[in-house]
């Protein structure tokens, strides 16, 4: 068993209020809401997720928004950013439409020869989109990568390289600012992972606005048990196998601190609603659906823009 790892399935990031959350990620995202469930170890708050109309891995941004979430930010040992793939020909567009509706962006700079803007959501996380040359239908094309901030940036490297299958592609440094990039073998979204590291000191705060945890795919059930066992080969044990409902879940902290999971393409988030109506009403796992009422009462009203 040698594959490696495609890329990212999902990302998991703390929010503060979610219509906020919602209006952003679906209106200035063009996301399409696939997924509006609970959180499964706290159904009194929702678990949103986001991504491409079909609701594929390597495009799904998820969030569990705390009404009363402090702000937290990034520090050595979280993930610090995402980023979605601007589609080819798509990157002075966004950048117009955001100016038109007066949504602040920084730059562009460039990195690694691709030019890069950077928005704040309205918890102030930082959503980096950056240009490709994908051929793509969607506004955004998934997920290009992710920024895990590292004290070191070696033992995650090698995790990745070493067991993952991933490859360095790229090593810059400015303004005390280090980052090596690794990228998974093929073409799958989100097959970038850029490790930085910064001569800035700086503690992260786990709260709204910085990111829960980066999962990763397997593409099978029987590929998951294989990235189990390798994994525990190679000294980092996981969780058992844990139900998400539309996928299963694996989990284990990589040698920096982030949080790593990874997760089964199927079943999919098509598995309990029509994929025509992926995000409409509220979704909850068969050890929920008896206090429907109950949870549909305490979690706050959500608007979905059209
Ligand atoms: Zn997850």
């Amino acid at each position: 068993m040698t594959r490696p790892i495609p890329g990212l399935h999902h990302v998991t990031a703390i929010s503060g209020p979610p219509q906020a959350n919602v209006d952003f990620y679906t209106g200035t995202l063009r996301q399409r809401l696939v997924k509006k469930t609970v959180n499964f170890d706290d159904p009194g708050t929702y678990h949103l997720y986001y991504g491409d109309a079909a609701g594929s891995p390597g495009t799904i941004l998820t969030f569990f928004p705390f009404a009363d979430a402090g702000p937290g930010r990034a520090g050595p040992g979280m993930a610090r950013a995402y980023a979605y793939a601007v589609p080819k020909g798509g990157f002075d567009g966004w950048m117009e439409r955001l100016a038109e509706q007066a949504i602040d962006f920084d730059g562009p700079e460039e990195r690694f020869g691709q030019r890069v803007i950077t928005l704040r959501d309205p918890d102030g996380a930082p959503v980096e989109l950056i240009e490709t040359d994908r051929d793509s239908a969607e506004a955004l094309d998934g997920f290009h990568s992710v920024t895990l901030w590292e004290r070191d940036i070696a033992p995650t490297a090698r995790l990745l390289t070493e067991v993952f299958g991933y490859s360095e592609t790229g090593h810059e440094t400015a303004g005390g600012v280090e980052r090596l990039r690794l990228q998974a073998p093929g073409e799958a979204r989100g097959a970038v992972i850029d490790l930085m590291r910064s001569d800035a000191p700086s503690i992260g705060r786990q709260g709204a606005g910085t990111i829960h945890h980066v999962a990763f795919r397997a593409e099978t059930d029987e590929v998951q048990r294989d990235w189990q066992e390798r994994l525990a080969v190679a000294g980092h044990p996981t969780t058992p196998v844990i139900d998400r409902q539309y996928f299963n879940a694996i989990y284990f902290r990589e040698p920096g601190g982030v949080l790593f999971e990874i997760a089964t393409d199927p079943p999919g988030f098509a598995v309990d609603e029509d994929a025509a109506h992926l995000g409409e009403a509220l979704k909850l796992p068969a050890q929920y659906e008896p206090h429907r009422a109950r949870i549909e009462q305490v979690l706050p009203p959500l608007k979905v823009p059209a």
